[in-house]
């Protein structure tokens, strides 16, 4: 289908370019796959080949790690998201706000969903919260460069109101997917929808914050969102605890 035909063009234009930036000059292909077998899976080791350049066996294949651990890339991801009609939000929005940052960020945060000025500009966390996230995560000493931010829910709800059910049903499992591709050290889940959508739970972030939790093997501090610390203040001080946990936790596990 021609979907697929985007999604895996993408995948493999990103897994070349990544080759090309570790120094590999040639792939082989393996001629014996047929349309059916690729059309059929990701791009994956088996069709594409870095062949090692050195001069001692300058034609030997090397098999090197996938760079991404689901073998998806964000990219693909964001193709095969295209021009989404999967739930009610899509009526409403300007832009799919999918995600900023890098695809190797060791510490992933998720939001609710955009707001008026990352509907605008189709980029999260640009608004009031987002300028009190960028100072969290400085507070750790990061950039947001070196993080990926992105949310539950890719369209702006209208009137700001939380996204609902079936939104997030039709929404997260890209959500996922994305955090399936950066496999990051730590997920920072960013008030209630975050926190119950990541770890599948109708707990109040009040009840499961200040503690890591898990998401398939990957931990995950849930904390109050930016956006309630602009109208409680006083609640900050349980995010920088939350945050310096995270930082701690980084620190220890190294790179
Ligand atoms: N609030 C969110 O949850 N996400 C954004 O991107 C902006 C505000």
């Amino acid at each position: 289908m021609p979907e697929d035909r985007h999604f895996y063009l993408a995948q493999l234009k990103e897994r070349l370019h990544y080759y090309k930036e570790m120094g590999i000059e040639r792939i082989s292909v393996n001629r014996s796959l047929t349309k059916e077998t690729v059309g059929a899976a990701p791009v994956r080791q088996e069709i594409l080949q870095p062949v090692s350049v050195s001069s001692a066996s300058p034609r030997q294949t090397v098999p090197l790690p996938d760079p991404r651990p689901s073998g998806e890339t964000l990219d693909g991801i964001r193709v095969d998201l295209g021009d989404c009609r999967r739930c009610k939000l899509c009526s409403g929005r300007t832009n799919i706000v999918f995600g900023s940052g890098t695809f190797q960020a060791r510490l992933v945060f998720v939001g609710e969903g955009p707001g008026a000025d990352e509907d605008a500009q189709g980029l999260p966390f640009v608004g009031a919260a987002g300028l009190l996230l960028t100072k969290i995560i400085e507070s750790i000493k990061l950039t947001r460069d070196q993080v990926y931010i992105c949310n539950v829910v890719k369209c702006r709800p209208p009137s700001n109101r939380t996204p609902e059910e079936d939104e997030i049903a039709a929404c997260s499992p890209f959500l996922f997917r994305q955090i399936e591709s950066i496999r990051p050290q730590v997920i920072c889940c960013l008030g209630a929808v975050a926190t119950q959508t990541v770890l599948g739970t109708k707990t109040a972030v009040g009840k499961l914050r200040g503690r890591f939790h898990e998401f398939r093997g990957i931990r995950v501090m849930p904390t109050w969102h930016p956006a309630y610390l602009l109208r409680n203040p006083a609640a900050k001080r349980d995010v920088w605890n939350d945050v310096r946990e995270i930082r701690a936790l980084l620190d220890e596990l190294g790179s």
